[in-house]
């Protein structure tokens, strides 16, 4: 039976998220995107209102006999990226570590390593897999992980880390074994502070500016031989699988993350047609302006379903590599129609503060199509799992 009416408790946590972003991000927004800087208020506000981070929210908004914890982040990551993306990334919480955690540690690793996020101070995570020049194809992975005695020894370079400077846990793949190729590629947990671990740069960019993106450098960086993830020296692809099963869970939150800009940018335009369009506006373009309005609005309804597809999947524990990359696939491209659109429609007049932020939003929308894969990867993902028997290079 398909039900697309949400519970009374999912429309809750999609309130509560959108309250937040009414009142503690769109303030704040365009502030923050000038200066690349985040007041230290706004992430102790969200420590209390976002204990255990996003997803750590939603599970307390499961209800009993219900798998839907994947959906219901998905409902707040959507809500918050109306809000502000940038500012989305910055919630304290494992973030992006946590994933990797879940899926492929043992009871003890993630007790140990989550539970660091149960007290009231903040902390956050980061996922490390991104390399100068090694980002699509992880099978090319340079940094290098060797066991000497009871410790792995790190040495190589990330780059492009979401809040690396910042995260307290950092999940970071490296090679045990470059000849082996993907099947060679492993999961660690490198702690803050941890002698090696170098913070190096942080990028300057042009969109989602108020998120910290670093780059990560390990200089011999030891750390302890259980800090594995995937099982005591795991073997044959597991770390592989580690890193795309951390895709299939995050790929979703970046494609409603994607569909919260949409939202933005779609009803920011709205507002303008039925506000602001300057009077003795020609009819031939009014009409053109609805049709690209209502033609905007099916397409962001679409990607939210194929959103929520993809998380429901996740919460039944069924497979949606093609699904998490579909639906980030149509979103991440779908935002820089959406906010393109509304910048052209939203041009006559004076410059305003609707106007900077969607012209904000179409600057942070280009990433969506970037991280955690770009548009052509999740077109090669989908294509593997409709013609598994084609071989793709
Ligand atoms: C703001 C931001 C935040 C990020 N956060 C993180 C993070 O937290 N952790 C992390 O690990 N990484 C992060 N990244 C990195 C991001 O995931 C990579 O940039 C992305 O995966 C692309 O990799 P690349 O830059 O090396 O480009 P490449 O992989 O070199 O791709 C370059 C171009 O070639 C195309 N291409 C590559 N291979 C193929 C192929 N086989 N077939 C067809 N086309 C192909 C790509 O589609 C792309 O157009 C972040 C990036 C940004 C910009």
């Amino acid at each position: 039976m398909i039900d697309f009416r949400l519970t009374t408790r999912q429309q809750e946590y999609r309130e509560f998220a959108h309250q937040i972003a009414l009142e503690e991000m769109r303030p704040i927004s365009l502030e923050c995107n000038r200066t690349e800087q985040i007041p230290e208020t706004f992430f102790w506000n969200m420590q209390k209102r976002f204990r255990g981070g996003i997803d750590g929210q939603a599970q307390r908004y499961v209800q009993e006999g219900e798998r839907s914890a994947a959906l219901l982040a998905m409902l707040a990551n959507e809500e918050l990226a109306w809000g502000d993306a940038a500012l989305t990334t910055a919630i304290p919480g494992p973030g992006l570590a946590a994933p990797p955690l879940l899926s492929q540690g043992s009871r003890e690793q993630r007790q140990k390593f989550l539970g660091l996020y149960e007290d009231e101070q903040l902390h956050w995570g980061a996922l490390a897999l991104t390399e100068p020049g090694i980002g699509s194809d992880v099978a090319g992975m340079a940094t290098t992980a060797m066991l000497e005695g009871d410790e792995w020894v790190i040495n190589g370079h990330k780059h492009y880390i979401t809040n690396g400077a910042r995260a307290d846990v950092i999940i970071t793949f490296a090679t045990v074994d470059k000849s082996m190729g993907r099947a060679g590629i492993r999961p660690f947990v490198v702690l803050k502070g941890t002698p090696g671990l170098i913070i190096g740069r942080i990028e300057e960019k042009m969109g989602l500016r108020a998120s910290q993106t670093t780059e990560l450098i390990f200089e011999n960086c030891r750390i302890p031989r259980e800090n594995l993830l995937a099982g005591r020296e795991a073997s044959g692809k597991t770390g592989f699988k580690a890193a795309m099963g951390t895709l299939d869970a995050t790929r979703p939150m970046v494609g409603a993350l994607a569909v919260g800009i949409c939202r933005a940018a779609y009803e920011a335009a709205l507002a303008w047609f039925q506000e602001e369009l300057p009077a003795g506006y020609p009819p031939f373009k009014r009409h053109e302006i609805e049709e690209t309005l209502e033609d905007l609005r099916q397409r962001i309804e679409m990607a939210r379903l194929l959103v929520w597809r993809a998380a429901w999947m996740a919460d039944q524990r069924l497979p949606n590599s093609k699904e998490a990359s579909m639906c980030k696939a149509y979103a991440g491209e779908l935002v820089m129609k959406v906010t393109s659109e509304a910048v052209r429609i939203t041009a006559p007049g004076e410059m305003s503060e609707r106007k900077q932020l969607i012209h904000k939003w179409f600057c942070d929308a280009k990433v969506f199509d970037i991280f955690e894969g770009t548009a052509q990867i999740q077109r090669l993902v989908i294509a593997r799992r409709m013609f598994p028997k084609v071989n793709i290079p």
